[in-house]
Formats: C-alpha cells, sequence, structure tokens
C-alpha cells in the first residue's frame, strides 16, 4: 500500500506537534496536573500537631483517601481541613482541677474564693496560678500559651453558683476556647488559628 504522500506529511506534522505536548503535559496542563510529593507537607502538618496541640490525637486516614486526587494542592487543603475538624470534634470534658500547695496562695485567698456574681479583686493573680499549675499550657490540646493569651474557664460555671477556687479554674488556648463556645461548627474551624496555620503549609 503507498501512502498519500499529503497522509504523510500531515500525520508527521500532526504527531510532531503532540510529542511536546505530551512532554510537557504536566507544564501545559498545570490546572490538572499539580502533582507532587505528598510528604513533605504531611510531615509539616504531623509536627505541627504533634507539636502543638499533642494532647488531640490525629487520624490520617485522609491521606490514603484522597490518593486519587490529582491537584496536589486540592488534596492538601481536604487533609488540613479534616484534621481542623478532628481538632474540632475531640471530646473534651471540664474537669475539677488540681490544688496548689498553701504557700503559694495569700491572705484573703479562701474569702475570696466563695461564690459572687462580681468577679474578685485578687482574679488576675487566680488566672496566673491557674496557668503556673497547668504548666502554662492549654487544659484541652496542651498547646503552650503565654499568661496574655490564655483563657480561663471554670469548671462549674458561676451563675450556677460555683466558686473562684483554683480547683475551679480551667486553662485553655484561644483555638480551644473557640471550639468549646461554637454555635456554628464550619464557621468556627474555617477561623482558627489552626486553620490558618496548616493551610500555610499547603504548596503555593
Ligand atoms: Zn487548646
Amino acid at each position: 500500500m503507498i501512502l498519500d504522500i499529503k497522509f504523510i506529511v500531515l500525520s508527521s506534522l500532526l504527531i510532531a506537534a503532540i510529542i511536546p505536548l505530551y512532554i510537557y503535559r504536566e507544564k501545559v496542563f498545570a490546572f490538572a496536573y499539580r502533582k507532587g510529593d505528598i510528604e513533605p507537607f504531611l510531615d509539616l502538618v504531623k509536627n505541627h500537631m504533634k507539636k502543638e496541640h499533642p494532647l488531640v490525637p490525629i487520624n490520617y486516614a485522609i491521606v490514603e483517601k484522597t490518593a486519587d486526587e490529582k491537584d496536589i494542592r486540592v488534596r492538601e487543603t481536604i487533609i488540613v481541613e479534616d484534621i481542623v475538624s478532628q481538632y474540632f470534634n475531640y471530646e473534651y470534658e471540664k474537669q475539677t482541677q488540681g490544688s496548689v500547695s498553701k504557700d503559694k496562695l495569700w491572705t484573703g485567698y479562701d474569702e475570696k474564693s466563695v461564690h459572687n456574681v462580681k468577679m474578685p479583686s485578687d482574679w488576675v493573680q487566680r488566672k496566673e496560678l491557674a496557668w503556673a499549675r497547668d504548666n502554662q499550657k492549654c487544659n484541652r490540646c496542651a498547646k503552650t500559651v503565654s499568661l496574655k493569651n490564655s483563657i480561663s474557664i471554670f469548671v462549674k460555671d458561676i451563675e450556677d453558683g460555683a466558686g473562684y477556687n483554683i480547683e475551679n479554674i480551667i486553662t485553655l488556648c484561644e483555638d480551644c476556647n473557640r471550639v468549646l463556645n461554637s454555635k456554628n461548627p464550619r464557621n468556627t474551624m474555617a477561623n482558627l488559628e489552626l486553620m490558618d496555620r496548616l493551610m500555610k503549609y499547603v504548596e503555593s
């Protein structure tokens, strides 16, 4: 069979045009091929969670579940959202906290510990004492917090007649406090500092 010369030329041109497209397909179709190694991202995220929120156990099953996702940025974003959701849903129960030795207390401590709708005048001292007792860590996730950024909450609510004794005070980080007070989970998750921090690891 003799092939028509026009056919041969056109086919060759077509193939010549397709070959570079094939070789550089990941660049040409970058929107569909943001492939990459997921491991460096996973290392960063896992280290972050272990270091910053060691009390919250994270299940990384989502990594396998998203293995077919072509776009690495989409995949990493789904992984971040899953981790934040696990952090949000981590069960936490407020429990009566430990006492401190008497020598760390001050004159008037006992009198001002009793129930009162108004905060006691030594509240700042109480907050700092609870924070020091908690080793400067959030009681829910164990993140290290500065005194300034720490949030103090009560095991039993003052409105329910509880007092300001040190055993009734819990130290939290800002994110955990937001989680415990959340009225709209989706909104809260999107606004957590954790979401911002983890999204910074997503490849840009
Ligand atoms: Zn926390």
